[in-house]
């Protein structure tokens, strides 16, 4: 039977910290008075629920961590999945090693190394694939959770991010900013001509186009900035802590990039050229002002002659 526990602030009934506890699970604070399992089946039994209390990756594995240092003594894990930017570190690294790559009927669920200060013994070994196997369902539905969450928030063809990343990612943005007393800026990027390119060699030729324009987007960017597809032929560059200056040889370099880019259109080296418009954050200005100043510039960059970049007022 589960007892029911109270919070501390609140008369709300919080039926999933009772049943952690009454299965030894407890918060930080409190860990060590958790007395350790009886044997393995018993804590095999209490990490496989402990662990279905959780979708996202992180929390999964920090779940598994404490599940597996509460058997055998662990400095660190590290995880990895190759084919996501997905790389965590819990614990702190040590000579001592063993690797595990997950995987379920033929899927690759990522590579786990657990690390301490001694070796690991043939029987720790053994206790340790068995813990794995109870990792196996949790983790495959946390990776699969995250992968719906981000292509929510993902356009399909490009990659790059979608308005609702966008919109999240700007008001963010604009707090840290305003906290941290930190420049800003904005470049609105718009490709010349595009409808041509349809026109002359079809609509899918079109769109490589624009998943190419994207990368050497993103290829010119650091890792904090962050790029959306704002509408058919135009994508939004955030440049977080990034003043007026900076922003305009960013937005110079990324002209410079997409007019070198050879496009992907069979025999036909073709040459395009982008415009640009660039806005940099006024004290309490709102998103939506940001935005439609960085428009503004674009349109005078359109007006000029396109194939340059132009700063907001
Ligand atoms: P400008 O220099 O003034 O920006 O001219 P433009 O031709 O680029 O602009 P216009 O707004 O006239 O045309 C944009 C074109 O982008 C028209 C539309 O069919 C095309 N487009 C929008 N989204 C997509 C897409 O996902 N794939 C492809 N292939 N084309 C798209
Ligand atoms: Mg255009
Ligand atoms: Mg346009």
């Amino acid at each position: 039977m589960i007892s029911p526990t109270q919070t501390n602030n609140t008369n709300a009934i919080d039926f999933d910290a009772a049943k952690l506890q009454r299965l030894g699970f407890c918060n930080r604070q409190s860990q060590h008075i958790v007395p350790p399992p009886v044997d393995l089946p018993q804590l095999i039994h209490q990490l496989g629920l402990h662990l279905q209390t959780s979708l996202e990756v992180e929390r999964v594995l920090s779940i598994f961590f404490q599940g597996v240092q509460r058997w055998m003594s662990l400095s660190a894990l590290t995880y990895d999945h190759r084919d996501s930017d997905l790389h965590l570190q819990l614990g702190e690294r040590s000579h001592h090693s063993a690797n595990y790559s997950l995987s379920n009927e033929g899927e690759y669920l990522g590579t786990l190394l657990f690390q301490r200060n001694q070796r690991f013994t043939e029987q720790e070994l053994a206790d340790l694939e068995s813990l794995l196997a109870c990792l196996l369902f949790p983790m495959r539905n946390a990776l699969l959770y995250r992968s719906a969450t981000q292509s929510a928030l993902r356009d399909p063809l490009t990659g790059a991010g979608n308005r609702i990343a966008m919109d999240q990612t700007l008001s963010r943005e604009i707090e840290v900013a305003r906290r941290h007393k930190q420049p800003l800026s904005l470049l609105m990027l718009d490709i010349d001509h595009f409808k041509q390119v349809n026109d002359t060699y079809g609509h899918s030729s079109g769109d490589e186009v624009l998943k190419a324009i994207s990368l050497a987007i993103k290829g010119q960017l650091r890792n904090i900035d962050r790029v959306f597809r704002y509408g058919g032929e135009e994508f939004l560059i955030v440049l977080s802590n990034t003043g007026r200056e900076s922003a305009a040889m960013i937005g110079e370099r990324l002209r410079q990039a997409s007019h070198d880019l050879i496009y992907p259109i069979l025999d036909h080296p073709l040459e395009l050229t982008v415009s640009l418009g660039c806005s940099t954050l006024l004290p309490a200005e709102s998103a939506d002002s940001l935005l439609r100043r960085a428009d503004a510039a674009l349109y005078v960059a359109k007006r000029e002659g396109r194939n340059r970049l132009a700063m907001a007022s």
